[in-house]
């Protein structure tokens, strides 16, 4: 099914353009998850003069389990050669996944994997027992300057899939469905897991929700989560209402209380942007070193003497 076949299906049944909020199945203000904690990002220089906003881990807040790290890079015009080029590396026991809002992403990894997704698109890697990429991040523009925004986002895996093979899913924006609701005004873009009816293509291997949310026109929507989830909101561009009166502004990483779902809202003036994550706790330990993830320091010595023996694979420059 083509997109726009897909929009309209969804438009005639449960939700889309016209309905009323109640249709939408709008939720019981007792049950909304309110914020629990409000943080800033920080900046971090990730390559020579290549600044991102990290909202995860922050000092007091190791990680929001299953989601380790959160870096945000951009929204911002670039020139040619301003980019980031992160020249070859390991990984082990988690999930890189890169978020291209803005601009392009190229992927280039030791199992053969060549990708590259532009604006809207998501490289989804699964690190497993170990793999070698280099990733560039860059504007879309062929010349000139141009628009550069993305996020960068570390998934645990649980200790039964750290071990597995490495994989690597290269998600276009014609293959993220983008839901409707408030007349259009709330845009649910899902890229894993699931709103309603429409389905993420991002295969995961706990449950874990991703979307990407952009509101307009004083636009709302009413999204319902598992009650085991830990739930949080970056905002990426403009003001975000949650559940209330609380906001969240670009920059800042809202962790939300437990509850049966959310609610955002737009403000008012730009079209404003968050990525909405939920992800069921994995309650493992977690020992993070560098580029591996793993559940003990034993692990993540074998970890680096792996590397070093060659067994992530090799990958030229
Ligand atoms: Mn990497």
């Amino acid at each position: 099914m083509d997109r726009k076949t897909f929009l309209k299906t969804l438009t005639g049944t449960a939700f889309g353009s016209g309905m009323s909020t109640s249709a939408q199945g709008q939720m019981a203000t007792s049950d909304l998850r309110q914020v629990d904690r409000l943080l800033k990002a920080k900046q971090v220089q990730v390559a020579p003069g290549f600044f991102i906003r990290r909202a995860l881990p922050l000092r007091g807040l190791n990680m929001v389990d299953p989601f380790l790290l959160l870096d945000h890079m951009g929204p911002k015009e670039i020139g040619p050669d301003e980019g980031a080029f992160v020249p070859p590396h390991p990984h082990r026991g988690f999930e890189p996944v890169t978020f291209i809002f803005e601009g392009s992403a190229e992927h280039k990894d030791s199992m053969g994997n060549h990708g590259k997704v532009h604006s809207g698109g998501v490289q989804w890697m699964t690190a497993g027992k170990g793999v070698i990429h280099s990733e560039r991040i860059d504007r879309e523009a062929e010349e000139g300057r141009g628009k550069m925004h993305g996020v960068q986002l570390w998934i645990n895996l649980p200790k039964k899939d750290k071990m597995m093979e490495p994989a690597y899913q290269n998600i276009p924006a014609e293959k993220i469905p983008e839901v409707a609701f408030d007349g259009g005004k709330a845009k649910v873009r899902v890229v894993a897991g699931s709103v309603f009816d429409a389905k993420g293509p991002a295969k995961t291997f706990t449950p874990i929700n991703a979307f990407h949310v952009v509101l307009k026109a004083k636009g709302q929507v009413d999204i319902p989560f598992p009650e085991d989830h830990n739930v949080c909101v970056y905002g990426l561009d403009g003001v975000v209402t949650l559940s209330g009166d609380q906001r969240v502004e670009g920059g800042e990483l809202a962790v939300m209380a437990n509850g049966k779902g959310l609610r955002l809202g737009h403000v008012e003036g730009a079209t404003a942007q968050v990525l909405l994550l939920s992800g069921e706790p994995i309650k493992e330990p977690v020992v993070s070193h560098g580029p591996f993830v793993m559940n003990s320091m034993t692990e993540i010595q074998q970890a680096f003497e792996d590397y070093s023996n060659g067994k992530m694979g090799q990958l030229e420059e």
